[in-house]
């Protein structure tokens, strides 16, 4: 899953919106972060394979560090520990925690069973969407438009840059995903690795068009007909 996850962190600044989108987003993505850098030490391993079916391309050998139950929550509790010690910030914390589980739980939907509980054990688990295209590519861009819209209607621009920043953002990952469902298959692990972990970038991207934003007030009119919700 790609577009799913970052709609996690999007969705998140609902549940916390004094925590930046930059840890909000870095949080879903956290487990697709480790996982290029786990595969250039040769701690984990994925395959190239030919297939028509542009999700089908990768086959997932062995990642239990990245993408293993167990290591995806303790990866969880490890980032929301280090963000509460230094923002004090329990619901930032919190919606850090749950996306960095999301991960796992969103890849499960998609993969093929791949992914492991923990090291060394053989149970793998996926329910495979994406055997099938179209359903996938539904079903990510569904996730993706609830996601954008619920940030959208949390925050507001302060200026340019919190306006075109943030649809620039929305339009790169969308052209991104295009990219991996219609472009040609990757041609190296390596390059698999690296590309994913350039995704390091989004995290900063969200970061700067964020502090460009700024949250709106839930309107406190004396009709009393509030229509956005306060959090
Ligand atoms: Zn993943």
């Amino acid at each position: 899953m790609f577009l799913g996850h970052y709609a996690v962190g999007l969705a998140a600044k609902k549940f916390a919106p004094r925590a930046s989108l930059g840890v909000l987003i870095a949080a879903p993505i956290l487990l697709d972060l480790l996982w290029p850098i786990f595969l250039l030490l040769g701690w984990e391993s994925v395959a190239i394979e030919t297939s028509n079916n542009p999700f089908l391309r990768l086959r997932f050998d062995s990642y239990p560090i990245s993408h293993g139950l167990l290591a995806a929550i303790s990866w969880a509790t490890l980032f929301a520990s280090i963000y509460f010690g230094l923002a004090r910030y329990l619901a930032g914390a919190i919606a850090i925690w749950v996306g960095v589980v999301s991960h796992w739980l969103l890849d499960y939907v998609v993969h093929r069973p791949d992914l492991p509980l923990s090291a060394g054990s053989d149970r793998v688990f996926g329910l495979g969407l994406w055997n099938r295209k179209w359903p996938t590519i539904a079903v990510e861009l569904l996730i993706f438009v609830l996601g954008v819209w619920i940030y959208w209607r949390q925050t507001r621009a302060r200026d340019k840059i919190g306006s075109y920043g943030f649809w620039a953002f929305i339009v790169f990952l969308l052209a991104a995903y295009a990219g991996v469902a219609f472009g040609p298959a990757p041609p190296s692990v390596k390059k698999v690795a690296l590309v994913t972990l350039s995704t390091g970038l989004m995290v900063l991207w969200a970061w700067w068009f964020d502090r460009h934003r700024e949250p709106i007030e839930p309107p406190t009119t004396v009709s009393g007909s509030s229509t956005q919700s306060a959090t």
